[in-house]
């Protein structure tokens, strides 16, 4: 398992982490085997959404002595109420839910408190401009959560959150198809086969997202990444083929800020499955063959897929792509993003136009330009 900073937080999390989905209504047995794999798989890091009760006894249950083994994002807002799941911003709700979820994990803290589920703007006035968020400022302040966050699907509602500064973590959804959707208000719409057949081009508001997490030190933990399994089946994935778990991990881990993928994991094998992503190779990980079924709608823009390598001079090219991408829209080059590109063994400076990567990108990115302009940003 390799791990990677969590944004400007103290941790180093693990490139793939559980998430409790596939734990709602399984027995402790099941839940246990579940935790007990990830750790053994080295995932330091656990994202609870879950307001069920029995999901949060059985997590305690299984996370009995391994409280320093695991960080443990819980969420702020997730609710049980009359037997069933409720998201709320009712003070009394909040409040007990969260007291609840400390008591049932065993725990007298959250690494990350995680304000639960921010999708639209009424939603987003309803917790920043009242008594959720002072509320969460305060959890930090007493130590009960360590570091705030919040989660959303929607990249306008995200970002605006984002900039707040406010906002140490952000778990947001990404994959490919997501990431060639507009922004919407309704998550469930997303997941409607019409909405993947249209409208497939690259989202420019997701891209500013994960650039403006980078260029703020928020660190990215991303869910969604299999599409809800529809990326993992060629009835239902928008590129007509079945995408291996690796391949959704790669893509989702390649994006700019993203730090950790949690996996509503519904067996072991799964678990073990996901945990191998560190351990491949980028040729066993390449999501490009799968991305080509769609050709046009990546067209002219660099995903950092590697594939236009080797370059006849040795530059990175994914990465000076990447790096001088973090650059846009900011009005000086952000000192991080300088030094990564300063430690690159070679700059856009040394291109020579040969072409030869131009031929390689199967999205007919116009690198030679990009090169150019990443030489006037940097300066070599
Ligand atoms: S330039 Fe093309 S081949 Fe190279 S990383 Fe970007 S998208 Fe991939
Ligand atoms: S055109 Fe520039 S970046 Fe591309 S392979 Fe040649 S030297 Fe490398």
């Amino acid at each position: 398992m390799k791990y990677r900073q969590l944004g400007n937080t103290d941790m180093k999390v693990s490139e793939v982490a559980l998430g409790c989905e596939g734990m709602i209504g399984a027995p402790p047995q099941f839940v246990d085997a579940l935790v007990k794999t990830a750790l053994d798989s080295g995932m330091n890091f656990l994202d609870n959404f879950c307001a069920e009760p029995d999901v949060r006894d059985n997590l305690g249950v299984s996370l009995k002595g391994h409280r320093q083994d695991m960080y443990i994002q819980g969420h702020i807002g997730s609710c049980w109420h009359n037997g069933q799941y409720l998201r709320s911003r009712e003070m009394l709700h909040v409040k007990s839910a969260f007291e609840d979820l400390l008591t049932r994990l065993g725990t007298d803290y959250l690494d990350v408190g995680m304000i639960h589920y921010v999708d639209n703007d009424p939603d987003y006035e309803n917790v920043f401009s009242g008594w959720l968020i002072d509320y969460v400022l305060e959890l930090k302040k007493l130590g009960r959560i360590r570091y705030t966050g919040l989660s959303s699907h929607n990249p306008i509602t995200a970002l605006r959150a984002v900039k707040t500064g406010l906002i140490d973590v952000l778990l947001f959804s990404v994959n490919p198809c997501y990431d060639l959707q507009p922004p919407r208000e309704d998550f469930e719409e997303v997941w409607k086969p019409e909405n993947y057949q249209t409208a497939l081009t690259w989202d420019p508001v997701r891209e500013e997202l994960y650039r403006t997490c980078e260029a703020r030190g928020v660190g990215m933990v991303v869910m969604k990444a299999f599409g809800g399994g529809d990326l993992l089946d060629a009835e239902w994935s928008p590129f007509g083929v079945a995408m291996q778990p690796e391949h959704c991990l790669h893509y989702a881990l390649t994006r700019p800020a993203a730090a950790c993928v949690v996996g509503g994991f519904r067996s072991v094998e799964e678990v073990l499955v996901a945990a191998r992503y560190s351990d491949i190779s980028d040729e066993q990980r390449d999501y490009v063959p799968f991305l080509s079924n769609v050709p046009h709608s990546y067209k002219g823009k660099c995903i950092y897929c590697g594939h236009c390598a080797p370059c006849s001079v040795g530059i990175n090219i994914a990465m000076v792509n990447k790096l001088h991408d973090l650059t846009r829209t900011q009005e000086t080059v952000p000192a991080s993003v300088r030094d990564h590109y300063r430690l690159l063994d070679h700059h856009a400076g040394e291109c020579i136009a040969c072409g030869q990567c131009e031929d390689n990108c199967p999205f007919d990115v116009s690198i030679i330009e990009k090169m150019n302009q990443a030489m006037k940003v940097f300066g070599y």
